[in-house]
């Protein structure tokens, strides 16, 4: 499956072009519930829609829920839109996936659906991806995220990769700093791992060493709430979700997702807290515990050039620079103040860690390493 898209300033106005090339007279709007309104989305779509007949679908909570989709799979049944645009963060563009494909399935079991993802053997409707946040990436990869019971799953398919992705950074300008550095650390956390990742190729790895030059520079600005930055990093946020959509994502995610859950850390920030120790631990690892075929030599040069991007002489160095920036653009570092303090603390943790973005790790985890990691060495490089 193939992508157009629409990158740059302004350019939410080829909504227009889109709906007339589909004679979409009907459009599902996915959206959040607030956020489209504060963000300026609404105001900055709204004359795109003029003479189209819009339903809005935005019952749903971030982290989105197979509950929720529900509701929306329901509705896509009841009023048969011409086409679904999701304009919002990454929980908005993963909520429009999901209802997209899975209510064009033959199978209306849609846990099954998520449990097997062969059951899915029809593309959806046309589908028109705007992020407003510049971090997940979600409008340049073929999964989307969804929950069922807590447990975090990740529904895979060529399907699902949206037709259009039209990233407009003139969306983020209202966006409040604290999602921004959240979000900008979920791209460049992306990035980085998709370059260390087991499935990474030559052309993975442009996108995201692109990605990561571009971040790097303007983070500390992007807080400040600079224009230039914002449109720097919603480029660079495509770039990485063009990196994951090859590879996918790594240990640092892996552990994230509970994290985010039981935490309640948002997903950019629950990224962050970790990759920096991932810096040492791939970089010390002998060969006996390296899982990407291509061995240790590989490895090495693969974090020396992650060294050469950030700019530091070795391993420390970078992790020591991660938390400081992470420090800098206000995000908490101390893992005891967030409220992971004990064993059965990471019990939990493990026990809901996603295997399959850990088997993509190039270091194995053992459940040791993760003790340490989250109660022993948390606030070390060393
Ligand atoms: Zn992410």
């Amino acid at each position: 499956m193939s992508q157009q898209a629409f990158i740059g300033p302004g350019s939410l106005e080829h909504v227009k072009e889109i709906l007339g090339s589909h004679q979409a007279k009907k459009i599902l709007l996915v959206t959040g519930k607030k956020s489209y309104i504060e963000s300026g989305a609404k105001d900055a779509l709204d004359p795109y829609l003029e003479g189209s007949e819009v339903i809005r679908f935005s019952d749903f909570t971030p982290n989105p829920k197979l509950e929720d989709a529900q509701a929306g799979i329901s509705l896509i049944d009841e009023v048969q839109p011409d086409i679904v645009i999701a304009i919002g963060g990454g929980s908005v563009i993963d909520m429009g996936k999901l209802i997209v494909i899975l209510s064009a399935q033959v199978e209306k079991n849609t846990e099954e659906i998520v449990l097997n993802q062969d059951l899915v053997r029809t593309k959806g409707l046309p589908f028109v991806a705007v992020p407003t946040t510049a971090g997940t990436g979600s409008e340049a990869t073929h999964f989307a995220v969804v929950y069922i019971e807590n447990v975090k799953y990740s529904l895979a398919h060529d399907f699902i990769l949206p037709d259009y992705a039209i990233v407009d950074a003139l969306l983020t300008h209202k966006v409040p700093s604290p999602i921004i550095a959240s979000c900008s650390m979920d791209a460049l956390t992306q990035a980085i791992e998709s370059y260390w990742s087991v499935g990474s190729t030559e052309e993975s790895k442009a996108y995201a060493s692109r990605a990561i030059r571009m971040v790097l520079p303007v983070l500390k600005s992007l807080h400040g709430g600079d224009r230039r930055a914002k449109e720097i990093m919603a480029e660079a946020a495509y770039l990485a979700g063009k990196a994951i959509n090859i590879t996918k994502t790594t240990a640092a995610h892996a552990i994230s997702y509970p994290i985010t859950t039981y935490f309640d850390v948002p997903h950019g920030h629950a990224v962050a807290l970790l990759l920096g120790k991932f810096f040492v631990i791939h970089a010390e690892t002998g060969e006996e515990d390296i899982t990407d075929k291509r061995g240790k030599a590989h490895l090495s040069e693969v974090m020396s050039d992650l060294f050469s991007m950030f700019g530091c002489d070795n391993a420390q160095d970078c992790c020591k620079q991660w938390y400081k920036t992470m420090d800098e653009i206000g995000l908490q570092t101390d893992l005891q103040i967030i409220g992971i303090k004990t064993d059965t603390d990471v019990q939990l943790i493990e026990s809901k860690i996603s295997l399959e973005r850990l088997n993509n790790n190039p270091v194995k985890v053992s459940p040791k390493m993760l003790h340490d990691l989250l109660l022993v060495s948390w606030n070390s490089c060393s």
